[in-house]
């Protein structure tokens, strides 16, 4: 901490920054033993199926509860994990736990995981992912991963070369938050998509904005030229709902339709829940 500024004396920290290094650090300290001691859990939110208006699937989202700082959204602990290495790991528990979750669902329901861009440019990535998909007896077709667009911009060739084997594993890929990072068409052309994922801010902004409606009509066009399905993320209100049904949006999600929750993964109760609370 810097001492009391005299004066012409600039300061460069403000108590907050103080407060918010030491959370960090805390939280650094404390994610290692964070999946050993049963800290982390996976949180699921559907997507609905805009054509049939049936649940489709569910996104993984990790979550951490802290013993003495409660919930850790994953926008604060998941550049810590990445920084100190441990997103291998982590990594793997989500996708092992989404792939065991899913194989005790309902019907040929999906499950999506985020993976981050150090995951994939660590060569035990693949092998990982397959022996997690054989270990829960989870069809490969029934997982999706999710890269957002600033993964790709380093080492873009290996990672094409990863999704590749991942497709032709029939695992598919989605790209998330489409539209808030550089968005560059190449990606549409040169990787293995089966989805795009529309960035909440769009949908937020579409029906108050026309412009913002256009992009968003035209990524659709664009996408289905391309054979790629649309989820729209981040809904929230029925006549957004209602305005990607109209403009031919794939999927939906959001808290209008679900918000990321838990899921008791007993075969039976879980098919129970699905089939009444979420009409599948
Ligand atoms: P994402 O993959 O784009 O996930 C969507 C985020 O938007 C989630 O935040 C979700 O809770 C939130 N969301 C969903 N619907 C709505 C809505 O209608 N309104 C609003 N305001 N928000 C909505 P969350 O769970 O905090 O996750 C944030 C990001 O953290 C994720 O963004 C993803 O990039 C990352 N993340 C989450 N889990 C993992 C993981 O297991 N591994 C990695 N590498 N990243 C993860
Ligand atoms: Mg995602
Ligand atoms: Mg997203
Ligand atoms: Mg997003």
């Amino acid at each position: 901490r810097a001492k009391t500024p005299g004066a012409g004396s600039i300061q460069f920290f403000s108590p907050g920054d103080d407060e918010a290094a030491a959370r960090r650090h805390a939280l650094a300290r404390d994610l290692p033993s964070a999946l050993a001691n049963d800290q982390l859990w996976l949180a699921f939110q559907p997507f609905l199926d805009l054509g049939s208006d049936r649940i489709r699937g569910f996104e993984a989202l990790l979550r951490w509860q802290h013993p003495t700082l409660g919930p850790i959204p994953p926008s604060e602990f998941i550049s810590i994990a990445e920084e100190t290495g441990l997103i291998h790991a982590i990594g793997h528990w989500v996708v092992k736990t989404a792939c065991l979750a899913a194989a005790r669902w309902p019907r040929d329901l999906r499950v999506s995981v985020n993976l981050s861009v150090m995951q994939l440019k660590n060569k035990a990535l693949l092998d990982g992912i397959v022996a997690a998909l054989a270990e829960a007896g989870l069809e490969p077709r029934r997982l999706e991963v999710e890269i957002t667009e600033t993964v790709l911009i380093s080492n873009f060739e290996e990672t094409i070369s990863l999704l590749q084997s991942l497709s032709s594993l029939s695992v598919t890929v989605a790209l998330d938050d489409f539209g808030t990072g550089y968005s560059s068409l190449t990606y549409l052309r040169k990787l293995p998509l089966s989805r795009l994922k529309i960035d909440r801010s769009f949908v937020q902004d579409m029906l108050a904005d026309a412009d913002c409606a256009a992009i968003v009509r035209s990524l659709i066009e664009l996408a289905h030229e391309l054979r790629i399905e649309v989820t729209a993320e981040g809904v929230e209100t029925l006549h957004q709902l209602d305005y990607l049904r109209r403009v031919g949006c794939d999927e939906a999600q959001g808290y209008l339709i679900g918000k990321p929750d838990r899921i008791d993964d007993i075969p039976g109760i879980a098919a129970k829940q699905f089939g009444q609370e979420l009409g599948v």
